[in-house]
């Protein structure tokens, strides 16, 4: 360290604010108006209490006409990047990268700022980090001289979350202060580091918020309306994409991030006071190198203190965010040997100066020892003070540790490729053959599309599961057998030839082995997010967690994607297609939408092939046959053409009108159906609450309603209710809010009404068909919609978003079709349905009186008389008698059969039963419970889940439950009642 950067470690509090007019070579302007945006000399330090001056480079102010954090003003995504280009034609230090599109067409972009020299060379510093990346392809003398040579990348994204709106106004003035300052540690940082700036992540939402910023300003008498859709798809959610990768910005982040492999990802966010720097509170994921770790703990604190010293309020680490889950944007860092870290500032969402009160926040901890003031007038040029001062210290540190960072980045990725002969496992192995090989082909897409690569095996192969192998244990005599010994688990594994290997001696083998291996959260922890999420339940296919090492030295080749091989000759009169509820077979019906399929009642046998119930047929007479095995070409599932029809009992299986049905509360939950829906190219229309209030006859225009889970709600009431009454709060474009819209309304605040729940009441009686999820899912049984069915509130239950074992409990009905007995579902502790007429639990309390809980009340002085029998359990009730008719005809309160709720899908009846991956306390309070109902109404269905199964683009293998319902909407009342 040069002996005058000492100076900028002086407290700045020893010292007021420099005098502006003291520095010729500051904008005067700029700095004056820094200065007096600030709302307390306190918000502000000396790395960002002044702008340079450039009469070559256009500053913000120059070029917007206002300072970055000037009062009431926030700039489009587009102005942002005019603003970037203009820099870009002004310097040689910057450089400007188109990136991608987001899903409505607008253009993300990449700004990279260095010394005019690194720029110009920007090819070879990129070919550094690329070959630091895999060290198996460099020798260590190598790696040494490439890290001597090369620059560090710090890669800063903005405005991820759309009502956190500071970040793309700093990222400007940081681009042009890192461009134009002749400061030495800014030229430090130009000199020794690769800065990489995202201004904008999420586009869409971007201008939707400042365009409802501008509506507040020509309305300054109305309230504000929320921002109920953030980009086309998902709102909050859009940095929980990280094990999907389902969002353009996801996929766009991913595809630079291996264009050029920076060493820091860094979101910027806004939430919770002053400065929160991320390290988190724990459970921190388990699959990371501790050496990760202790960097987010090294930075956090260096710019804790560094900030703290230069007299900051508030900046602090640890107490906010666990660190476990891999689905954040920041883990495409993580995941790739960088660093992924976060900020959370200060941010009042609108430009406009408040007073805000800060409630916990404010307390002092051990972790917050220079905690945040409890009340404060706050500013957007406060919010721009406090991230900048914080990234210029970030960015100051890796130019001071430049090589330091390199070396990291190659260290995490050797010990990575070590990981499968130190820690272990050695490799994930799919089976080849194998039910789901649609879905089994997109996971290991999903995979690649990571930079892991897949292996495939040349020829069959065994491995023992037992490494090392265990000493045999010597039994003690009179020693109870235990559980494991009675149900003998196979001591070794075979895979047929061509199966799938992930070895763990590769670059990100630690990914891999987090998005692929089981997790176990304490019930007592504090989670932020999802518990469980491996891949190989979430996709329903077979695979195994391998330990002995053997398995890498079979022999494999690397595998890549095929092309579609030629389809077969298009001659016979009906294909057979094996349904194994595979998404491919929901891709193949919706491709061939106007070819006709019907779905086999019962298994069959053709030649020596073994045809399940439910496969399907696709007619060839009358259709373009060649249209149909090209279709079947491009799948992988498996068909035969037959000659002639097999004469067994089957249905149609259409392709129903499908409406998709949101509020106007809240539209993030619903938005992952939609790009589920899209992705399969699944037609549909997008209604309202506030549309179907109107609509009479909802049954001339749908087959079937599918209404995703509402988000969060005050309560399901508001699904009818909608928001507070009040002036109306409009969603729509106009010349003024120009990028509103996904769906539109002149007013936000109405619900669905009491009109509403009765045209979709109406619908279903009709014969519709109503697909209802969580909070919908309660709705319809608080509005009678799903007779002799209740919620029960849990008490002790925890299961924060877990992967959960179920057990199909009716296998007659068309939606069990294709799936084995059991299927791993997605579970967020809520709901827990519970099916009957009768509250029995009173019935289960004795009074008080002689012997114990199970003796029988004995009156005294009279001959003892037993007590008559318990009501009798309902369908899906223990001890249920489908034969039970008769007592509908005596009581009037006990429904027809056909009428009473069907349990599909349940939870197991034991508890140790239901945990497959994530977290599960309390697991009696759902032990045996209802997940899937379907409720007949009239000529129709309403069913309910209480699983999500379309689920942040995570959830394929639960995806065929919901089309298994729509497909066969028309008979889903086979099997039902019971014989
Ligand atoms: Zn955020």
């Amino acid at each position: 360290m040069k002996w005058f950067w000492l100076l900028l470690f002086i407290p700045a509090f020893l010292f007021a604010a420099e005098s502006i007019e003291k520095h010729p070579e500051w904008d005067q302007g700029y700095s004056k108006k820094i200065r007096e945006y600030t709302t307390d000399p306190q918000f502000m330090t000396d790395l960002v209490d002044h702008l340079p001056a450039s009469d070559k480079v256009p500053s913000p102010e120059k070029f917007n006409g206002y300072i970055a954090g000037a009062p009431d003003q926030l700039t489009y995504a587009e102005d942002v990047y005019r603003y970037m280009r203009a820099l870009e034609a002004a310097t040689a230090r910057v450089k400007v990268f188109s990136i991608g599109k987001t899903e409505e067409g607008r253009e993300m972009i990449l700004v990279v700022v260095a010394n005019e020299e690194t720029i110009a060379n920007l090819d070879r510093y990129k070919e550094i980090t690329r070959k630091l990346s895999d060290p198996r392809k460099i020798t260590e003398e190598e790696a040494a001289k490439l890290v001597q040579q090369g620059k560090p990348m710090y890669w800063l994204t903005g405005a991820m979350h759309s009502p956190e709106t500071g970040s793309p106004e700093m990222l400007m003035e940081l681009a042009y202060r890192l461009a134009v300052e002749e400061t030495p540690l800014v030229q430090g940082i130009r000199d020794n580091v690769i800065t990489m700036i995202t201004p904008v992540l999420e586009v869409d939402g971007r201008d939707r918020q400042v365009d409802l910023v501008r509506w507040k300003q020509a309305n300054p008498d109305s309230i504000q309306p929320p921002l109920v859709y953030w980009g086309h798809y998902v709102s909050h959610d859009n940095n929980r994409d990280a094990l999907g990768m389902t969002l353009r910005l996801t996929q766009n982040v991913l595809k630079t991030f291996f264009e050029f492999h920076p060493q820091v990802l860094h979101d910027l966010h806004e939430s919770i006071p002053f400065l929160y720097i991320s390290t988190g509170t724990g459970p921190y994921n388990a699959w990371l190198d501790p050496i990760a770790i202790d960097e987010w703990h090294r930075m956090a604190y260096h710019e804790v203190q560094t900030l703290t010293e230069k007299g900051l309020p508030g900046v602090w680490t640890h107490g906010f965010y666990d660190g476990w889950a891999p689905n954040y944007m920041f883990w495409i860092g993580h995941g790739h040997n960088a660093i992924g870290r976060f900020y959370e500032t200060y941010g009042n969402s609108t430009p406009k100066t408040m007073d805000r009160v800060v409630r916990d926040a404010s307390q002092r901890d051990w972790f917050r020892t220079n905690p945040p003031l409890p009340k404060v007038k706050w500013s957007l040029r406060n919010n721009v003070n406090y991230q900048q001062s914080g990234v210029l210290t970030a960015l100051h540190y890796m130019a001071e540790n430049h090589e330091h960072f390199l070396q990291t980045f190659w260290i995490l990725g050797n010990r990575a490729i070590a990981k499968a002969k130190t820690e272990g496992p050695a490799a994930y192995v799919f089976e080849a053959n194998q039910k789901r090989k649609g879905q089994l082909r997109d996971l290991l897409n999903l995979l690649r599309v990571n930079g892991i690569e897949i292996h495939q095996t040349d020829k069959p192969v065994t491995v023992k599961l037992d490494w090392p192998p265990k000493k045999p244990e010597e039994k003690k005599e009179g020693e109870a057998k235990d559980k494991k010994e009675e149900k003998k688990e196979p001591d070794s594994a075979t895979f047929s030839a061509g199966s799938y290997v992930v070895r763990l001696d590769q670059p990100f083998s630690r990914l891999a082995d987090a998005l692929l291996d089981v997790q176990y959260v304490r019930g007592d922890e504090r989670v932020y997010d999802d518990c469980g999420w491996t891949l190989g339940y979430s996709k329903n296919v077979e695979w195994k967690r391998i330990v002995n090492q053997e398995i890498l030295m079979t022999p494999m080749h690397e595998w890549s994607p095929q092309a579609p091989g030629a389809p077969p000759e298009a001659k016979g009169k009906i294909v057979a297609v094996k349904n194994y509820a595979d998404t491919d077979l929901i891709r193949l019906r919706y491709a061939l939408s106007d070819a006709k399929f019907s779905v086999s009642e019962v298994a069959w046998k053709q030649k020596t092939t073994e045809w399940p119930a439910g496969s399907v047929f696709i007619s060839l007479e009358g259709a373009d046959s060649k249209n149909v095995v090209n279709a079947l070409a491009s799948t992988s599932l498996e068909y035969s053409i037959l000659d002639t029809v097999p004469s067994i009992a089957t249905h149609p299986m259409p392709t129903p009108r499908l409406a998709l049905l949101h509020t106007w509360v809240d539209t993030q939950d619903e938005g992952w159906y939609r790009i589920a829906l899209d992705e399969l190219h699944v037609p549909y229309d997008y209604i309202s609450t506030q549309g179907v209030s109107g609509m009479q006859d909802l049954r001339s225009k749908y087959d079937v309603i599918l209404f995703p889970p509402a988000g969060v709600l005050s309560d399901v009431s508001e699904i009818v209710n909608g928001m507070p009454s009040g002036p109306p709060m409009p969603w729509k474009k106009t010349e003024l809010t120009p990028n509103l819209g996904v769906d539109e309304t002149d007013d936000l605040r109405p619900g669905l009404g009491l009109s509403g729940v009765q045209n979709i009441k109406k619908f279903v009686e009709d014969g519709g068909l109503l697909i209802t999820v969580r909070e919908t899912a309660q709705w319809a049984v608080q509005y009678g919609l799903a007779k002799y069915i209740s919620t029960v509130q849990p008490q002790k239950l925890r299961a924060s978003g877990s992967i959960m074992n179920a057990v199909f409990t009716d296998r007659k009905s068309p939606i069990a079709i294709g799936y084995d007995e059991m299927l791993p579902v997605y579970y967020a502790a809520f709901p827990i349905f519970k099916i009957g007429i009768f509250d029995n639990r009173e019935a289960e309390k004795r009074p008080s009186g002689r012997g114990s809980l199970k003796d029988p009340d004995v009156p005294q002085g009279r001959p003892y008389v037993d007590l008559p029998e318990k009501p009798k359990p309902g369908p899906g009730e223990e001890g249920f008698q489908p034969a039970d008719e008769s007592s509908s005809r005596f009581d009037p309160y006990i429904p027809r059969m056909e009428e009473r709720p069907r349990v599909i899908l349940s939870f197991p009846k034991e508890a140790d039963q239901i945990l497959l991956s994530g977290m599960l306390d309390g697991a009696d309070e759902i032990a045996g419970k209802p997940l899937i109902i379907d409720s007949p109404l009239g000529k129709g269905h309403v069913l309910l889940f209480a699983n999500n199964p379309m689920w942040r683009g995570n959830t394929q293998g639960n995806y065929a439950l919901i089309f298994n319902a729509i497909f066969n909407y028309q008979s889903l009342g086979i099997g039902w009642p019971p014989k």
